[in-house]
């Protein structure tokens, strides 16, 4: 027999940027939205659960198009590629997905990371397998020796483990865009520089890359800081850029005529200037994070939202600094914040707009009749006050029309972190010991 769902009474935020309607009732049918309206009821004599929603939002589930499962919460460069072995990321992985779902977040794009991890995840989910967010995935980031996953010498090269592999010539980067399509990715992420003062990549590289993957009905998007590598990228139609921080007056400009999708991703960059001196973050790296927001992101992101770019939300998600299932819903206020979005214009970004990152944008992100039912209660009214969606005990997270019940998930359970070899955090010279 057919699940049932009724929520009565709410106040439907309905994703596409509308007004709220208050006194709507929503009823699920099994993994689907039946009907959504102010009169809507269950079947006379079904069988039914019931939520009486007074006073509550009922919204699309957040989707966070920016979510790197596999990084693991990773301290430093080194431990997200050298250490912790296949297996036990693997697991560590599929853990922490229920901390990302217990957050509100019903969907995630996760942007590279290491082996086939993603890809995994996503099927087990699919299958029924594993309890998490629905989620696509991209491998390892295409990255050339300039670019952002090239961390080492040449002599130790980029290790296997590494959330990046190089292609420095148009024929390395079609026969990785091959080898990784074959292995089940949903799309491919280039990887430019890390914060975008110089170009990693050539125009026709990227246009090369985009072309391949087009080819093989797969979708691209990029990690691009720079104005350059976003100009490149719109250039070659890739299907979504991330970040944007530097991008100048005519490229806004470019990227607002093309119609592709912006993720400006904040939350890791607000984390580090706002928080970082309590994790140990050096304070010129501090400062360098607090400039790129406020000189180049905010104003960039303010002119492209007047310019009409829409825009997804994105936390990056995955480092230490940005735990599992604690941030996700920060970057809808950090998009009203430093980019100028209204509250509405932020739920968009992370439900309908978000749900082209997962190749279901008729299917999710929005609470409309035939939609899947990935929806999210809140207590509260994020309209007025997004920061709500931060408050995980005033969330009910209802995922492909279940309710779903965290009493089993411990919250500060956290794999053990593999440390550096480091030995000391400082030099033993004489005038050190004499002081
Ligand atoms: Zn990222």
């Amino acid at each position: 027999m057919t699940a049932r769902l009724l929520i009565s009474d709410a106040t439907v935020v309905d994703g596409t940027g509308g007004p709220p309607r208050p006194g709507e009732s929503v009823l699920v049918e099994g993994n689907r939205i039946a009907a959504v309206g102010p009169g809507v009821t269950a079947p006379e004599g079904a069988p039914v659960e019931r939520i009486d929603a007074a006073g509550q939002t009922l919204m699309p589930g957040l989707i966070d198009c920016h979510c790197h499962i596999s990084f693991g919460e990773a301290r430093t460069q080194e431990e997200q590629d050298l250490y912790t072995g296949v297996e036990s990321r693997t697991l560590r992985s599929a853990f922490n997905l229920g901390k990302v779902l217990r957050a509100g977040v019903t969907g995630f794009s996760a942007p590279g990371g290491s082996y086939y991890i993603g890809v995994a995840l996503r099927d087990a989910v699919a299958a029924g397998m594993l309890r998490g967010p629905r989620l696509t995935t991209a491998g390892r980031f295409i990255t050339t020796s300039n670019g952002i996953a090239d961390f080492y010498p040449t002599s130790v090269g980029v290790p296997e483990g590494s959330i990046g592999t190089v292609a420095n010539t148009i024929d390395e980067m079609r026969a990785e865009v091959r080898v990784q399509i074959k292995n089940g990715v949903d799309f491919i992420k280039i990887g430019d520089t890390a914060t975008g003062e110089w170009t990693a990549f050539r125009r026709d590289e990227i246009a090369a890359i985009t072309e391949m993957a087009h080819q093989l009905g797969r979708s691209v998007t990029i990690h691009a800081r720079g104005s350059e590598a976003v100009d490149f990228a719109v250039s070659a139609g890739v299907d979504w850029i991330m970040h944007g921080d530097r991008m100048a007056d005519d490229v806004i400009e470019r990227l607002a005529a093309s119609g592709i999708p912006l993720c400006p991703t904040l939350t890791l960059i607000a984390n580090l200037y706002e928080w970082g001196h309590l994790v140990g973050v050096p304070q010129h790296k501090k400062d360098a994070y607090q400039r790129l927001l406020f000189d180049c992101a905010a104003p960039a992101l303010t002119k492209a939202r007047e310019a009409g770019v829409a825009f997804m939300a994105g936390s990056d998600s995955g480092f230490s600094v940005t735990p599992y299932g604690e941030w996700h819903a920060r970057e809808l206020e950090l998009l009203m914040t430093y980019a100028g979005l209204s509250s509405l214009e932020a739920i968009r970004a992370a439900t309908a707009n978000g749900a082209r990152a997962l190749g279901l944008d008729q299917e999710v992100g929005t609470v409309q009749a035939g939609r899947i039912a990935d929806l999210l209660l809140v207590d509260g009214d994020p309209v007025a006050d997004i920061g709500v969606l931060q408050d995980r005990d005033r969330l009910t997270v209802i995922a492909d029309g279940e309710v779903q019940s965290f009493d089993d998930l411990d919250p500060a359970l956290r794999w053990p972190y593999d440390r550096n070899q480091v030995i000391a955090a400082g030099e033993i010279t004489q005038d050190l010991v004499n002081r």
